[in-house]
């Protein structure tokens, strides 16, 4: 993949939207990376320090207005906010929140494009030279790159999967505070019934067995039980 390349995240949760606004995007030469939650769209946003953020406001587990909040306590990437919601209240909040752009659906391809393009080159113009660090989280001996997407423990990098990998971000991403089940499960996989629980388990088995911790230790992570999971804080 080219480098020069804008990278532009993403956040919708309507599989027929998302897949055509990718599809026009990339014909345009984009790079394109998607996520269907508020808190995937964090993750990502986090991990891939994308140029420009596609999103919808009706996302599954939180308004995409958190998702402006957010992004906006930690940095000026442009964000468009497309959205059904066409009534000037939710404009003019999106715009306070610090959003760059609104369009309302339904849309055309040619105005979308032309918004993408304009959005990306004022912020190249106003764009001071600072630099984004706090892409690293650390506890003790334990190391995450949200950059790289890469985790270390004392130096050696263990070989997470996809999914593992956005669980350990998210928690760590809320480290200190008890993360829910339904949470985790609602920011990783977008949706919430029983038998997710299990897959979460299954999952966070394999991040600890990764990781090195034997079953019942509380190092990194502590199991909350019927609650959750809790990412301890470096003073731990
Ligand atoms: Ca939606």
């Amino acid at each position: 993949m080219s480098n020069n390349k804008y990278k532009i995240l993403i956040v919708e949760d309507e599989v027929n939207i998302q897949s055509f606004i990718k599809a026009n995007l990339e014909i345009n030469d984009y790079q394109v990376i998607c996520a269907e939650t508020c808190a995937l769209g964090m993750i990502m946003y986090a991990s891939h320090h994308p140029d420009l953020i596609v999103l919808d406001l009706g996302l599954p587990d939180q308004d995409g207005m958190t998702l402006i909040q957010n992004v906006r306590k930690a940095d000026t990437t442009p964000i468009i906010v497309l959205s059904a919601r066409s009534n000037e209240s939710d404009k003019v909040e999106a715009l306070d929140l610090g959003a760059n752009d609104y369009i309302t659906k339904p849309f055309g391809t040619e105005e979308f494009m032309a918004r993408i393009r304009a959005v990306l080159r004022s912020h190249r113009h106003s764009q001071e030279t600072e630099n984004t660090t706090g892409g690293l989280f650390r506890l003790h001996d334990l190391l995450i790159d949200y950059d790289k997407r890469q985790v270390f423990i004392e130096n050696d990098e263990i070989d997470l999967t996809q999914t593992e990998y956005n669980i350990l971000s998210y928690l760590s991403m809320n480290s200190g505070k008890v993360v829910t089940y339904a949470a985790i499960i609602q920011a990783i996989w977008g949706y919430s019934d029983y038998g997710s629980v299990k897959k979460l388990q299954v999952n966070m088995k394999n991040i600890r067995k990764k990781m090195g911790v034997t079953p019942g230790e509380k190092r990194y992570i502590v199991n909350e039980l019927g609650v959750g999971y809790r990412m301890l804080e470096d003073e731990e």
